[in-house]
C-alpha cells in the first residue's frame, strides 16, 4: 500500500507503470531528486552516473508536473545521441502509459523528418531530441517552444564534449524565460560548470556518490601488455571470461572495424558499432547486443554513448580514451541498476600515467591484474564447460529414444573413462591453442619498460641486448611466479642488484631473464646450490641459437621443470602471431581464437553447449 515511489509524491497511475517495469524501490538518485524536482519551482544540476535510474529521477517529476490536457510541448529534454534519446522517449512512454492523453515524440538525426514533424504537429508534451535535428526543426519553424516549463540537459558533459554547446544556446533560446533548467552529468568539468552558471538560477545541487566518481559497483582493473600483444591480450581476458558479455571501446572507426573483424574471423561473436556504419546497421547490430545475440560489442566512444544494456559484464578499453573524463562514461556501460561491473584497461607501459590521472578522476584505484597463462585459460575453460554440463536442461522425451544405442556405444568404458573423454574433446583443443601460450604481461614502470622495450629486440633471438646475457632458469608460471617474484628471486640467491636485471620473459616451466654481463659469473656461483620447493634450480646461458619466441623456448625446457604440459611442445605461438605484430593472420585457424578449442566448427556448432562465439555467418541465441 505505502509504495515507496508513492511516498516520494508519485501518482497512482506512475507508480502502477514503474511497478510493471519491475521498480519496487527508488534509486538513490530517484529518492533525493524526485522530491525536490515535484516542487517545480527551481533549477536543478545532477551529477549521476549513467546506469543510476536517472531517467526517472527526472521522468516522474515531469509526468507529474505536465499538464496533458494541453497539447502543447511543456518539456524539452536535450541529450547528446540518438540511442540515448530513443531510450529516454521509450522510458518516458513506459511511465506515462497509464497517464491519459500523454503524448512523447523522439527528435533526432539519421532518421526520417516528415514522420518526426507529423508527430509533433499532431500534439506532444514531451520533446526527447538530440541537438542538431532539434534545431533543424526549429529552423523550420515547425515547433513552438512557447509553453516550455522544462528543459532537462541529460549527459550535459557528453553534449559539450560532442561540441553541441552553439546548439544547445540557439535551442534554449527559443524557450521562455521562465522555465526551470534540469542538468545531469556524470562529471563536472568547467564547461558544465559555466552552462549551469550561464542557464540556471541558483539551482539546488545533488551529487550521487563523489563529484566526477566512477559507480561504486564497477571494479577498475588494468593490464599492462607490449602494444603489439594487445589484440591476444583481449582474446585471452575474454578466454578467461567464457560468460563475459562486453563492451570493448577502440579510439578510432577504423580500430573498431578492424578489432571486430579480427575477432570474428577468429570465431568470436562480436561485431562493430561506429559512425561510418548507417543508422540501420547501427540498431541492428544493438538489437543483437541487447537481445544478447552477440557476446562482445566493439564500439567508439561516440557510437556507444546512451547505450543502455543492463548485464554488461565487463567493459574493455582496448584503447584509452583520449579525454580522461571519456572513461567514466565507457566504464558506466557496466555495473547499471545496481549490478557489479568490470572496468578493464589494455595498456602499455607509457599509458600507466594515464591510469593515474583516471585515478585521480574516479576517486578509485586500479587493480594491476596479470593475464592469465595459457594453462589458466584452460582450466577455466574446462571448468565452464564441465558447469555447462551440470546446468544443461535434459530434453528426456527427445533424448530418451537414443539412450539404449548411447548406452550400448559406451558399454566397455568406465564412467571415469566417459567423463575424460568428453572432457577432453573440448579440452585437447584448448591446450592445442594456448600450448605455446606467451607470457603477456609486459614489465611495469618505466624503468622496467625499458627492460620490455630491449627484451623485445631479443626475443627474436636468444642473445642478450647490449651488455645483456640472456639465461634460462627452470622456474615459471606455475610455480606461481610472476616477473616480480622472478626478480626478487634471482636478485635475492644471486645476490644481485634489481638494477643488473633486463627483460624477463616468464613462461610456463622455465623462464628467460637478462642479467648484465659482469654479473653473470657472480650469478652461477650463487646459483649453484639453490633449490626451490626441494627442487635444484638450474640456471643456463640460453645458447645462441635463435629462440623462435615460444617454440624454441619450449623445446629448451623438456629436460627440466616438469609441471604441466608435458606434451605441449610441438607448433608456434600462434597467438602472438595472429594480429598485434603487423602480421594479420594468414587464413584458416591456424593458431587462431576460440573456435578451435570450442571443437566446434562454424558449420557444426549449433546444438553445442554454449552458444557462445559463433561466426560472423552464424549467430545463434545464447542459451
Ligand atoms: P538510467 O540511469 O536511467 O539509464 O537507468 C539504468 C537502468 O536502471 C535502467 O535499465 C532502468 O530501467 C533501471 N532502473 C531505473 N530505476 C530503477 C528502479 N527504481 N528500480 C529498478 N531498476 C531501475
Amino acid at each position: 500500500m505505502n509504495n515507496p515511489f508513492k511516498l516520494l509524491g508519485i501518482s497512482d497511475d506512475v507508480v502502477n507503470a514503474v511497478k510493471d517495469l519491475g521498480f519496487e524501490s527508488p534509486t538513490p538518485i530517484q529518492e533525493q531528486a524526485i522530491p525536490v524536482l515535484l516542487e517545480g519551482n527551481n533549477d536543478f544540476v545532477g551529477l549521476a552516473q549513467t546506469g543510476t535510474g536517472k531517467t526517472a529521477a527526472f521522468g516522474l517529476p515531469l509526468i507529474e508536473l505536465i499538464d496533458f490536457k494541453i497539447n502543447k510541448p511543456q518539456a524539452l529534454i536535450l541529450c547528446p545521441t540518438r540511442e540515448l534519446c530513443l531510450q529516454i522517449t521509450s522510458d518516458i512512454k513506459n511511465y506515462s502509459k497509464n497517464t491519459p492523453g500523454a503524448n512523447v515524440v523522439a527528435v533526432y538525426g539519421g532518421a526520417n523528418i516528415m514522420q518526426q514533424l507529423r508527430e509533433i504537429r499532431n500534439g506532444v508534451q514531451i520533446v526527447v531530441a538530440t541537438p542538431g535535428r532539434m534545431l533543424d526543426i526549429i529552423g523550420r519553424k515547425a515547433i513552438d517552444f512557447s509553453s516550455v516549463k522544462y528543459v532537462v540537459l541529460d549527459e550535459a558533459d557528453e553534449m559539450l564534449n560532442m561540441g553541441f554547446q552553439e546548439d544547445i544556446n540557439d535551442i534554449l533560446s527559443t524557450t521562455p524565460d521562465d522555465k526551470k533548467t534540469w542538468l545531469f552529468s556524470a562529471t563536472m568539468p568547467p564547461e558544465v560548470r559555466r552552462i549551469a552558471k550561464n542557464y540556471m538560477d541558483n539551482p539546488t545541487e545533488l551529487t550521487m556518490g563523489t563529484k566526477n566518481a566512477g559507480n561504486v559497483n564497477i571494479e577498475h582493473e588494468y593490464y599492462l601488455v607490449r602494444a603489439r600483444d594487445k589484440y591476444a591480450a583481449l582474446k585471452r581476458i575474454v578466454d578467461f571470461n567464457p560468460e563475459i558479455f562486453a563492451v570493448v571501446f577502440c579510439k578510432t572507426k577504423l580500430d573498431t572495424q578492424d578489432v571486430a573483424e579480427h575477432l570474428i574471423k577468429d570465431g568470436y561473436n562480436a561485431d562493430a558499432l561506429h559512425g561510418d556504419l548507417s543508422q540501420q546497421q547501427r540498431d541492428k547490430v544493438m538489437q543483437r547486443f541487447r537481445d544478447r545475440n552477440m557476446q562482445l560489442l566493439i564500439a567508439t566512444d561516440v557510437a556507444a554513448r546512451g547505450i543502455d544494456v543492463n548485464n554488461v559484464t565487463h567493459v574493455i578499453n582496448y584503447s584509452l580514451p583520449d579525454e580522461i573524463e571519456s572513461y567514466t562514461h565507457r566504464s558506466g556501460r557496466t555495473g547499471r541498476a545496481g549490478k557489479t561491473g568490470i572496468s578493464i584497461c589494455i595498456i602499455n607501459t607509457k599509458e600507466v600515467g594515464k591510469i593515474r590521472q583516471i585515478e585521480r578522476i574516479i576517486g578509485k584505484q586500479f587493480t594491476k591484474a596479470e593475464l592469465p597463462t595459457g594453462f589458466d585459460v584452460c582450466e577455466k575453460q574446462l571448468f565452464s564447460l564441465i558447469h555447462k554440463v551440470q546446468n544443461v536442461e535434459v530434453n528426456e522425451s527427445q533424448i530418451e529414444q537414443y539412450i539404449p544405442r548411447i548406452m550400448d556405444e559406451f558399454a566397455e568404458l568406465s564412467k571415469e573413462d566417459i567423463i575424460k573423454r568428453f572432457a577432453s574433446l573440448e579440452f585437447n583443443r584448448f591446450l592445442e591453442y594456448y600450448k605455446n601460450a606467451p607470457d603477456l604481461n609486459a614489465a611495469a614502470g618505466d624503468d622496467r619498460g625499458e627492460r620490455g622495450v630491449r627484451g623485445e629486440r631479443t626475443e627474436r633471438g636468444s642473445r642478450g641486448s647490449d651488455g645483456y646475457t640472456r639465461l634460462f632458469i627452470n622456474l615459471g608460471s606455475v610455480d606461481d611466479f610472476t616477473r616480480g617474484d622472478l626478480l626478487s628471486f634471482v636478485c635475492n640467491n644471486g645476490k644481485i642488484s634489481g638494477k643488473s636485471i633486463g627483460k624477463i620473459d616468464l613462461k610456463g616451466v622455465y623462464s628467460f631473464f637478462e642479467v648484465e654481463n659482469d654479473t653473470v659469473d657472480s650469478l652461477f656461483t650463487n646459483f649453484k646450490e639453490v633449490q626451490f620447493n626441494n627442487r635444484g634450480v638450474r640456471i643456463e646461458k640460453s645458447g645462441d641459437a635463435p629462440v623462435s619466441s615460444e617454440r624454441g623456448g619450449e623445446r629448451r625446457s623438456s629436460g627440466g621443470g616438469g609441471g604441466y604440459g608435458g606434451g605441449r611442445r610441438e607448433g608456434g605461438g600462434g597467438e602472438r602471431k595472429s594480429y598485434g605484430g603487423g602480421n594479420r593472420r594468414e587464413g584458416g585457424n591456424a593458431g587462431g581464437g576460440f573456435r578451435d578449442f570450442s571443437g566446434r566448427s562454424r558449420d557444426d556448432k549449433a546444438g553445442s553447449t554454449g552458444g557462445k562465439r559463433e561466426g560472423s555467418g552464424e549467430r545463434r541465441r545464447r542459451s
